[in-house]
């Protein structure tokens, strides 16, 4: 017999582990305690040391769901007394500064098993949740963590419910949202004025019929409201756009199950395991060859985002006879998701044939997080729902000081760091909507009572028309904190490295649409060498004249016209000789090296689309034109200038015009063309590694949400003997620049303070 110390790290408090290890203690018969730490839990027990090895060997693979272990230390041999039963020793100041919450996680097994079953208390009832599963950072409204803090403060328990909660052998022990039909919210349905029509399960079936019959209805859901509609009704999809003036972006869908996915898409086994995980986030999935038309009026492109349900309510709401419904945010124009119901009865009205909602309000907004399946595991577009406040940890070290990182404006997200944990916000959305950056504000002091976070250092992009920018800039000045700026790129470059835990230097290929540059010219398509310390530009694209400046990020055909002119290639515009006087005085013509405008260019001058409807379309569709099987590639040349070697897209562009005119397939050459590009970063890495001797490439930026690129670049970059990273834990686009902003700053404090700068 002896005692070991068994102290655990990560996310297990709020996450039903105190029961878990309840439980598993019972199992080997051990004795002794556990209480929780500013870091974790501890756990002092007693029994055979054979014994101890097992149950600690069998922590990680039997914890609950939500746990994020990260390290589990063991010490035996402790001197010791004798325990004489096992207990749970409350920590009365257990300290909120490490308090971690949850994100909202999809209803579990065995909340869908008590629901569907007749007789249970929870029978049907859209509300139920465990230790498990459920609503946590949606419901938050401050610290500490529990019921009083919550949405849920206005539905005191019933007696059976306390009970539950009480009883440590229950799963619904400590569980916070806990609620039955007795004590709980209800759900309720209303007609398009606005009137309330029916309650509970009379309300899902309104909806449900509603919806069979082509209606529009706004749902509930966790951080916001749905529109949803029948997805396999063009008729009824159109009308949807119309309303809501959503013209081409495209709608995500809403499937029963996996199996009601594969009807419509390709799905993979780790696409599956994705769409059917905890988290629940919208998948890009392939749509079936035979579809790839039909369903056009979802999604213009060679994808479709398909989630499945996560709410026991959208589980109701599908029964067994709805599979797959369109399930798009509920939010006008670019303003951020609507969450109340007052609200969304206002507007949506004339949008929304009915509302199903109910009177659990949502104190934080969270839309749908997106992403692609890259490797096996998920590649982010949109960070947010059932990811959102899960940190991020960048450093072993929890000795840091905080900063807060205010990322960029279009994609805008914002970081802060306690320790080594990065919080990283919810999808904000573009802050130049007035609402959507009170919005932004908002959740920047939310976050930082949340977590109880000051920080020491602000940071924030170079460009100073950013509204993330003046928004640093008023907290600096108010708190007096002192501010840091961080060049768009090098922010890129760090957020990749932290998020796969490197240091020292790399090479950065950073490559999206716009980013302010150290030159005062906007840059975009850069290979730059560097680490959090500095970084120099060592390649990027030869710039693009934009005519018009903004308008030609909508008006992409202007994007052509200019590439064309440089490549001295006919160019009939009716705008022709305005555009050419515009280009040669250069009066309104800014210079772009942005790669997101190259592929805009070649969208326009291929003919796929004239002008963008949203941000990235002329990329978007250019990749889903491409024949995969085209292994074809256009010339390339390098231009040196001011010690960066510029791609040359002159003598490409040309041959592109030449193809084109001779009649060779868009396919054909939009696949081409992203070779091209393939092939020339192989290069430009090459050139670096020579001048630099790194061997280590990280590729980062919007461009790179492009999948053709993600399959064929890293594969040929290794081939050639490099380490390629992508982004894992963050997005590749501007909402991932905050945790580079912010790495790029502990590092920067790490060294003023002497203290080792590394931040792994
Ligand atoms: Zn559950
Ligand atoms: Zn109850």
């Amino acid at each position: 017999m002896e005692r070991a110390l068994i102290k655990i790290h990560g996310i297990v408090q709020g996450v039903g582990f105190r029961p878990f290890i309840h439980r598993l203690v019972r199992e080997h018969d051990l004795k002794g305690f556990i209480k929780n730490t500013s870091s974790g839990v501890e756990l002092e027990l007693d029994g055979e040391r054979e014994v101890l090895e097992r149950f600690v060997s069998e922590i990680p693979s039997r914890a609950p769901g939500l746990a994020v272990i990260e390290n589990i230390e063991t010490e035996y041999g402790l001197e010791c007394g004798r325990f004489e039963n096992f207990e749970i020793r409350s920590s009365k100041r257990e300290a909120f500064r490490n308090t971690l919450i949850s994100p909202d996680i999809c209803i579990c097994d065995d909340c869908l098993r008590e629901m569907l079953t007749p007789g249970d208390r929870r029978y049907r009832y859209p509300f139920i949740n465990c230790t498990n599963c459920g609503p946590r950072f949606t419901i938050i409204k401050d610290i500490p963590y529990d019921r009083a803090k919550t949405s849920m403060s206005d539905f005191p328990m019933c007696p059976a419910c306390n009970a539950e909660y009480h009883d440590i052998e229950n799963r619904r022990y400590h569980a916070q949202p806990d609620a039955c039909p007795v004590c709980g919210p209800h759900v309720f349905f209303m007609d398009g004025e606005g009137r309330a029509c029916a309650n509970g399960d009379d309300a899902i079936a309104i909806a449900r019929s509603l919806l069979r019959k082509g209606s529009i209805i706004a749902v509930k859901g966790l951080g916001g409201m749905h529109l949803a509609c029948r997805a396999d009704v063009e008729a009824v999809a159109r009308l949807l756009r119309k309303r809501k003036q959503r013209d081409e972006k495209p709608f995500a869908v809403m499937c029963r199950n996996v199996e009601c996915a594969r009807i419509l898409c390709e799905v993979s086994p780790e696409e599956a395991a994705v769409l059917e995980g905890i988290r629940r986030p919208i998948v890009l999935l392939r749509k079936r060859k035979e579809y790839e038309e039909t369903l056009r009026h979802l999604s213009e492109n060679r994808c479709l985002g398909v989630m499945l349900p996560y709410t026991p309510l959208h589980v109701l709401l599908f029964g067994d006879d709805i599979d797959a419904l369109v399930m798009t945010s509920a939010n006008l124009s670019d303003t951020p998701i609507l969450y109340q119901n007052e609200e969304a009865v206002r507007a949506l009205h004339g949008i929304a044939d009915g509302f199903l909602l109910h009177n659990r309000d949502i104190q934080t907004r969270c839309d749908d997080s997106l992403c692609s399946v890259l490797d096996g595991r998920e590649y982010f577009l949109r960070r947010s729902r059932g990811y959102v406040p899960q940190p991020v940890r960048i450093s072993k070290r929890d000795d840091l000081p905080s900063v807060l990182a205010c990322g960029a404006e279009q994609k805008a997200s914002f970081c802060l760091t306690r320790g080594g944990h990065a919080f990283l916000s919810q999808h904000i959305g573009d802050l130049k909507n007035f609402e959507t950056l009170s919005f932004y504000r908002n959740q920047i002091s939310h976050f930082r009572r949340l977590f109880d976070i000051v920080p020491q250092r602000i940071v924030c992009d170079l460009h100073p028309d950013y509204l993330s920018t003046e928004t640093a800039r008023e907290m600096s000045e108010e708190q007096h904190i002192p501010l840091l700026q961080v060049q768009h790129h090098h922010a890129h470059l760090a957020s990749c490295m932290a998020d796969n835990a490197l240091t020292g230097e790399v090479i950065g290929l950073t490559w999206d649409g716009t980013g302010l540059g150290t030159d005062g010219t906007i840059w975009g398509g850069e290979c730059l060498i560097g680490g959090f310390e500095t970084f120099r530009r060592f390649g990027s694209v030869l710039p693009i004249p934009l005519i018009g400046g903004d308008r030609a990020v909508k008006e992409i055909d202007r994007v052509a016209f200019a590439l064309r002119h440089a490549a001295s290639c006919k160019n009939d515009d009716e705008n022709a000789s305005h555009y050419e006087a515009m280009l040669a005085s250069g009066v309104n013509c800014p210079l772009s090296s942005g790669m997101g405008r190259l592929f805009d260019g070649a969208a326009a001058l291929l003919g796929i689309k004239k002008s963008a409807g949203y941000e990235g379309q002329g990329a978007v569709l250019l990749e889903a034109a491409a024949d995969e099987a085209e292994d074809g590639c256009f010339p390339i040349e390098w231009l040196e200038e001011n010690n960066t070697l510029f791609f040359d897209w002159r003598a490409m562009v040309a041959a592109m015009e030449q193809r084109a005119g001779a009649g060779e397939s868009t396919a054909v050459l939009s696949a081409c063309f992203m070779n091209t590009l393939v092939r020339m970063a192989e290069q430009q890495c090459r050139r670096a590694r020579e001048c630099s001797g790194l061997n280590r490439v990280v590729l980062s930026g919007g461009s790179f949400q492009n999948l053709y690129l993600m399959k064929r670049l890293p594969v040929l970059l290794r081939e050639d003997g490099f380490e390629v990273y992508h982004q894992k834990r963050v997005s590749c686009n501007d909402e991932g620049l905050s945790l580079g902003q912010a790495a790029i700053a502990l590092h920067r404090l790490g060294k003023e303070t002497n203290v080792s700068g590394s931040t792994t």
